[in-house]
């Protein structure tokens, strides 16, 4: 929430209110202090005697009648200051923010044209949780026993090594009473252990042995990190190239830097990071820190400070890791840095891999983005000469690349209410003859993504919403996957009555399941997508199974097309390709080319040859011939042109602007003045406004711009200078998305 004046609230901000009497004669400094909201700004406090605070420092600060924590952003000397202040209430027990994360944060928010207590808000979220508490464990002291009984014997032979005292009663096969007794008597000893200590990451245990074109690469990288400068590498190689085993060459050089020295991983999905994990953990013989949202409580304030300390030497995370406070970055690795993951859509908006390029750049340190589909973005900066371009074009090893195959739907039309073709049944049918894996990818979760009525027409939506309602076989109900609002599926149609007219539409995983089971009766087939494996537990526990050969089919939806290795997979089938072309966003081609690669990419990893097979009804689009062709390059080179042409990016900025009311009326009549209000820049045009093509959710209506710039335009300034010239009223909320990957 934003304080609509400043006056209203005690903590003055800077500047304010000259000429007031001062009651802050006894402080000797004035520190500014960031908090994590989006406020307009910092605020100036009071720094109580004896506090001696540092640029950095996390503390309570009074805001309204409570006190937030918020970060010593600078310390000025107080006289002159003819204002009160509040004073600051203390400071928070825990390690201060690097200079390094400051400047982060700053860039980060001015960047996304948000608060820079937006951008805090990320950094502190490692705060929410109290440290875990001191274990207490016991230890022999060396001291003798004074009257040995069998009892205390064992215990003392059992209590060499620090334990709790129930492991020790448990090893010992004592109560917990004769451990107190030795504890009394001087034999035990008690002492505190920090709730986790982890031995550092050993740089030198042995990598995998590389072939010629790994090993190039990872020459390359390791003079990067031997610079210790600020420096990008795409690591641009096709899936099973080794690109995961040619950089952790790089984290292993980084971590040789200091005994300090730390390393960032970014991935796209919790659900890589299990082997991820595993793959670290060998390589460098302990498991690595890990960041997501499935790191909760204590143990992620624990990671948090260990990261400030720089105890963390290596951290495996999901976008968020971004804003963690590194106390000595020495190298970031964006894997799968083309992954639309890696955008965060809400709350505070920003793309982590354009983010880790400038947190590199901050912290003065090289940053790898490694992909098999390099982003257009990433790939033109690697062009233009401005990225280190390392190429590793074939699978390590035996094993070759797919074949790939479009199966042309016209010419092999399924069956009414069928969405395999014959070619693909056949080549479901040889590859489980062969006893081998097959997977079917639909990026649609649920059974079908749209139930209709026969009678009347209708589309069954959520309530105040404009999108449709999924249906899920296995919970029996329909879902809305923006809102999450579901209902049972009802008997009847809630707009005209009629009984038994609703028909499921289209096809989604669930569906595609039931049409595998016909296809091939008797195999083991399995779902794999958010509501099968909605956590990584879960997720990781289907990949094991599908990797040990538990399973015939997997249907899955994205989830499952990137990274995974399964050894006995060689058939992938792509049920309809033509999905990710509708909606005309921007990236739609590009985005469809990405995950088809990735998806046909994950055939054929080991020495059996793999084959993918791409339904489609428009197989001359350029595409679907890139696709068949595996030609990456004539694919870019194309798609490059186009948006050139237009102006869009990586040659253009864009910056989307979203209106969102529950008063339409209001709205409207906003929308009309923010229009006016653009401000007239050369090199810059606003579409809009328009409805958005989502323009209801949850009863909240929602408005969009769009600025396309030419990319010397400030575009950041051109928002701030919108927003400057027409600040909206209380009941409308304003949101620039910079670089926007949904056009929703
Ligand atoms: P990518 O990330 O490019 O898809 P990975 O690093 O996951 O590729 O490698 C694919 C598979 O090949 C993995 O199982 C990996 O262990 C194996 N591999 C790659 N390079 C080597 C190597 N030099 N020696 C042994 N195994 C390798």
């Amino acid at each position: 929430m934003i304080p609509k004046s400043h006056s209203t609230d005690p903590a003055q901000s800077p500047g304010s209110s000259p000429g007031s009497p001062s009651v802050a004669a006894s402080a000797a400094r004035v520190a500014v202090v960031l908090i994590p909201l989006p406020l307009p700004e910092a605020y100036d406090y009071a720094e109580p005697e004896g506090l001696d605070l540092e640029v950095g420092d996390i503390v309570h600060a009074p805001l309204g009648p409570r006190a937030v924590a918020g970060v010593v952003v600078s310390l000025r000397d107080a006289a002159g200051v003819n204002r009160p202040l509040r004073p600051l209430e203390g400071r928070l027990e825990a390690p201060r923010l690097p200079p390094g994360t400051l400047a982060f944060i700053q860039w980060a928010a001015r960047y996304a044209s948000d608060a820079p207590g937006a951008a805090l808000a990320m950094a502190l979220r490692g705060l929410g949780s109290p440290l875990p508490r001191a274990r207490e464990l016991v230890v022999a002291t060396g001291a003798g026993l004074a009257r040995p009984t069998p009892a205390r014997t064992r215990v003392m032979e059992a209590a060499r090594a620090p334990q709790t005292r129930a492991d020790l009663a448990r090893a010992a096969g004592v109560s917990s009473a004769v451990i107190q007794a030795l504890v009394a008597a001087g034999a035990l000893r008690v002492i505190l252990a920090a709730p986790e200590t982890r031995p550092p990451p050993d740089p030198n245990l042995p990598g995998a042995a590389l072939n010629p074109s790994q090993a190039a690469g990872a020459q390359v990288l390791r003079g990067l990190v031997d610079a210790q400068a600020f420096s990008v590498a795409l690591l641009d190689g096709v899936t099973g190239s080794g690109k995961t085993e040619v950089y952790m060459e790089a984290v292993a050089q980084a971590l040789r830097q200091s005994p300090t020295a730390q390393v960032l991983v970014l991935l796209p999905e919790i659900a890589l990071t299990g082997a991820v994990i595993a793959r670290f953990t060998t390589r460098f013989g302990v498991a690595p820190h890990e960041w997501h949202s499935g790191v909760a409580g204590p143990r992620r304030r624990l990671t948090w400070e260990a990261v400030a300390k720089g105890q963390a030497r290596i951290v495996v995370g999901a976008r968020s890791a971004l804003f963690l406070p590194f106390a000595d970055l020495a190298l970031i690795v964006v894997d799968e840095e083309h992954d639309g993951a890696y955008k965060q859509e809400d709350g505070f908006i920003y793309q982590a891999r354009d983010l880790a390029v400038a947190r590199a750049k901050i912290e003065t340190c090289p940053v790898i983005l490694a992909s098999a589909t390099p982003s257009l973005e990433s790939l033109w900066n690697a062009r233009m000469g401005r990225y280190h371009w390392l190429r590793l074009t074939d699978r390590h090893g035996a094993a070759g690349l797919p074949d790939v195959e479009l199966v042309d739907l016209r010419l092999f039309p399924p069956g009414p209410g069928k969405w395999l073709s014959q070619p693909l049944a056949d080549a479901m049918a040889q590859t489980l003859a062969r006893g081998e894996q097959s997977l079917l990818f639909l990026n649609r979760r649920g059974y079908a993504p749209l139930v209709m009525c026969r009678a009347c027409g209708e589309r069954l939506r959520a309530p105040d919403t404009d999108s449709w309602l999924v249906e899920h076989r296995y919970s029996q109900r329909l879902i809305c996957h923006l809102t999450g609002f579901s209902m049972p599926r009802p008997d009847r149609c809630p707009y005209c009555q009629a009984a038994e007219s609703l028909v499921s539409v289209g096809p989604g995983v669930e569906r595609v399941e039931e049409e595998a089971r016909q296809v091939l009766p008797g195999a083991r087939i399995v779902v794999f997508s958010s509501d099968t494996a909605p956590d990584a537990a879960a997720g990781q526990a289907l990949i094991t199974a599908m990797a040990g050969g538990e399973y015939d089919v997997m249907v899955a939806t994205q989830s499952a097309a990137k990274g995974h290795n399964f050894p006995g997979l060689t058939l992938v089938g792509v049920v309809d390709a033509d999905v990710g072309l509708k909606g005309g966003d921007l990236r739609a081609a590009e985005r469809t080319f990405q995950l088809l690669t990735q998806v046909s990419g994950r055939a054929g990893r080991r020495e059996r040859p793999g084959r993918a097979m791409i339904q489609t009804w428009a197989p001359d689009h350029p595409v679907m011939r890139a696709l068949a062709a595996q030609d990456r390059d004539a694919f870019a080179d194309l798609e490059l042109a186009e948006r050139q042409a237009a102006g869009l990016p990586p040659f253009g900025r864009l910056a989307a602007v979203i209106l969102a009311s529950r008063d339409p009326e209001k709205l409207e009549i906003f929308a009309r003045a923010f229009a006016a209000a653009a401000p007239n820049a050369e090199g810059a045009e606003v579409y809009g406004p328009a409805d958005a093509p989502l323009a209801l959710i949850r009863g909240v209506r929602r408005k969009r711009f769009l600025v396309r710039a030419q990319r010397e335009v400030d575009i950041q300034a051109f928002l701030s200078a919108w927003r400057a010239r027409a600040r909206p009223p209380a009941a409308i909320r304003l949101t620039f998305d910079v670089d926007p990957y949904s056009f929703l």
